[in-house]
């Protein structure tokens, strides 16, 4: 028998939050972001639930590959644009399109002859100090990657620093909007966070040629918030979680008030306490800082862990859950429980924990 932890993917859940984001953003295309193994979801899976994206983005061009062998026609970019010549070969025999944030890219594409044209994506910084050529620069990147006979599609980009906060895009919104101003390109500007003040963003189409703008949203398609104010939850938001990570109890140790529990004995019983074991650790990537108290599900009532995250097991208070035994089902995470409430509780963000679901925890998809 394997180990009873699995993490079940809702692909129904997943064409759910695609539906919401593609709703939010009528006039735009839509990049479903599926970098990091689709956020831990697997890949494949999403593809298939993705259908009806205008595209696929990610960073990872051995899985843009694998996407294209399994059978998904349409556009798929590249997040970071390529780390090597070969990449760029790849791409243009893929049919890839490509992020170019810095000289260096420009100057490789420029010296590398393709075998077909390459839709390119100019990526600008506008704050956040990370990937991108200086805003004030657009005029020229553009020009440049114009010039350049093997540019297919340009699209003008950008990435948010702070769109996770009330009117947190607008400085970086409005520098972008005047240094691109006239330009005759499509834009792709919004993520996850964006797409709900959509509003404001825009479609980022251009007025000139009619072509539509892009969207990206990543985190909500998989049911997360991307908002770190808990008034903005996942459900709020209409999203629906599109994965559940299940385990069993494998143990249960009844304990003496002043008892300890785990490495470091750092959780003491306060009163008769019957303490459950689980079959998940940090190697199944849960959080090793998950304090005592961050909540798991046992036979579906809540039950706070105490002590220790170990590497394979994880322990829980299981006093006031009578019925709990070894074999009672355990929800670490998912339909029944905000992957968003435990990355709270374990000072993170669900993104850390989607995108940490180790190899080791089979995918179910349902
Ligand atoms: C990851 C990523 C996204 C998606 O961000 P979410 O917050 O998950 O919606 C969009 N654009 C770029 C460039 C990214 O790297």
């Amino acid at each position: 028998m394997p180990r009873p932890i699995v993490a079940t993917i809702d692909r129904a859940a997943l064409s759910h939050n695609l539906d919401v984001a593609r709703s939010l953003t009528t006039g735009a295309r839509t990049w479903a972001v599926v970098k990091a193994d689709a956020y831990g979801h697997g890949v494949v899976t999403a593809a298939s639930a993705f259908a009806d994206a205008d595209g696929l983005a990610l960073i990872e061009i051995e899985n843009a590959i694998r996407l294209r062998e399994s059978g998904w026609k349409k556009p798929i970019l590249l997040l970071e644009g390529c780390f090597s010549s070969l990449d760029w070969h790849a791409a243009a025999e893929h049919r890839l399109s490509v992020v170019i944030h810095s000289d260096e890219q420009l100057s490789e594409f420029e010296a590398t002859p393709l075998a077909r044209k390459l839709d390119v994506f100019l990526k600008f910084n506008t704050g956040m100090n990370r990937l991108g050529f200086r805003i004030e620069r657009a005029r020229d990147v553009a020009a440049r990657a114009e010039r350049h006979e093997g540019t297919g599609e340009i699209t003008l980009m950008t990435h948010f620093a702070c769109a996770d906060e009330p009117g947190g895009h607008v400085d970086a919104l409005v520098r972008f909007n005047e240094a691109t101003a006239g330009l005759p390109y499509a834009r792709s500007l919004a993520n996850s966070a964006a797409c709900f003040d959509f509003g404001r963003v825009g479609a980022g189409g251009s007025a000139s040629t009619g072509q539509q703008g892009w969207v990206r949203p990543g985190i909500m398609l998989y049911g997360a918030t991307p908002f770190s104010h808990a008034s903005r939850s996942a459900m709020s938001l209409k999203l629906k979680p599109a994965m559940t990570v299940t385990t069993e109890v494998i143990a249960v140790q009844s304990l003496k008030p002043g008892e300890r529990v785990g490495y470091g004995a750092t959780y003491t019983a306060k009163r008769d306490e019957r303490i459950a074991v689980i079959a998940c650790g940090y190697a199944d990537g849960y959080p090793r800082h998950a304090p005592s108290g961050t909540p798991v599900l046992v036979d579906g009532q809540r039950a706070p862990i105490a002590g220790r995250v170990s590497m394979d097991k994880i322990t829980v208070d299981v006093t006031d859950v009578p019925l709990a035994r070894v074999g009672s089902q355990v929800q670490l995470w998912g339909d029944r429980l905000a992957v968003d409430e435990v990355a709270n509780a374990a000072g993170t963000i669900g993104y850390e924990l989607l995108t940490a679901v180790a190899a080791r925890v089979p995918r179910r998809a349902v």
